[in-house]
């Protein structure tokens, strides 16, 4: 991976840039930009947890009734899906929304799960080796992450897309990458997608996407790729420097990640997602998060429930 060191003005650039970040989530947008909205605890739903649940054939479930409260991996740098607030601590976002439902239908109350931050490339070890019981966090489901963990859902269907600059006239969909810098998380699909599909680009990936979208505002790379619904919290951040071009390029569905074989805690999470998508809580958690950031409002994708394994 090319290290590209920031020179002065790309320092002052950054940090420019960083303000203007922490302004905008601080809501205290410059003239001009929309007020920043965000999800008023009023506006969620208070979901209803369930009493004298039990899920013996769940090891991951039982392990968690032991300890007392569930731990949830998560990511927390993607407005509206899961971010945490540096001061207070406090994650929120659609995909939180969602670990929240979980812990509800699995008798846990939301307000004692323990969130992890744990980047794309590190769910599948991390799900492995008992760091987490379940992961909320854009994880799309595909045949070879299925052979490493199972998923539950799916609970929203995503599309990879691209994010540029607002000065930015050239790229207008994946085909006009080549020769061009774009940057994506390790361990991504979408990386995996341009790697295989688009050579002549020239990716570049790190950790987190937040990264990426730094690098982008301070020119060191072209675009920024991921799924749709990522990239749109990005540009309704600070949009009059960021825009998403062209149309979604693959099929992105969202899945919440558990150990694999635990078929009982999946199948327990498939319809606690059915539950929610019909009682309103599914959509009232949408409407409250993702919705803000301009993403199209889509009707939740059919339950995969596939056999256990
Ligand atoms: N949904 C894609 C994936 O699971 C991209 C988003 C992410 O990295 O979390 O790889």
């Amino acid at each position: 991976m090319p290290y590209i060191p920031l020179t002065p003005l790309r320092r002052t650039l950054a940090a420019l840039v960083l303000t203007a970040l922490a302004l905008a989530a601080a809501g205290c947008g410059r003239e001009g930009s929309p007020p920043v909205k965000g999800p008023a605890g009023s506006e969620l739903p208070a979901y209803v947890v369930a009493r004298n649940f039990t899920l013996p054939a769940s090891p991951t479930w039982e392990r968690a009734k032991r300890r007392g409260h569930l731990v949830v991996g998560v990511k927390e740098d993607q407005p509206y899906l899961g971010e945490k607030d540096p001061a207070s601590g406090r994650y929120s976002g659609f995909d939180i929304e969602i670990a929240r439902m979980m812990s509800a239908a699995l008798g846990f109350p939301p307000s004692t799960i323990e969130f992890k931050t744990i980047a794309s490339a590190n769910r599948e070890t991390a799900l492995q080796n008992g760091q987490i019981d379940y992961y909320v966090g854009t994880y799309t489901i595909n045949d070879k992450r299925k052979k490493l963990v199972g998923f539950a859902g799916p609970y929203y269907m995503a599309g990879q897309s691209l994010l540029v600059r607002t000065d930015e006239n050239d790229i207008h969909g994946p085909q006009d990458l080549a020769g061009k810098r774009v940057c994506s998380a390790a361990g991504s699909t979408p990386a995996q997608r341009i790697e295989a599909e688009y050579p002549r680009a020239d990716l570049v990936t790190y950790d987190t996407y937040s990264v990426c979208v730094d690098n982008l505002l301070t020119y060191q790379v072209d675009a920024v790729t991921t799924d749709d619904a990522i990239l749109l919290g990005y540009a309704a951040k600070v949009p009059d420097e960021l825009k998403v071009v062209g149309k979604p390029f693959s099929e992105e569905p969202y899945g919440i990640g558990v150990p694999r074989g635990d078929n009982a805690l999946r199948f327990a999470l498939d319809e606690a997602l059915a539950v929610d998508e019909k009682n309103g809580d599914w959509r009232k958690a949408y409407d409250a998060t993702l919705g803000l950031s301009g993403a199209p409002v889509p009707k939740p994708p059919p339950i995969d429930r596939y056999p256990a394994s």
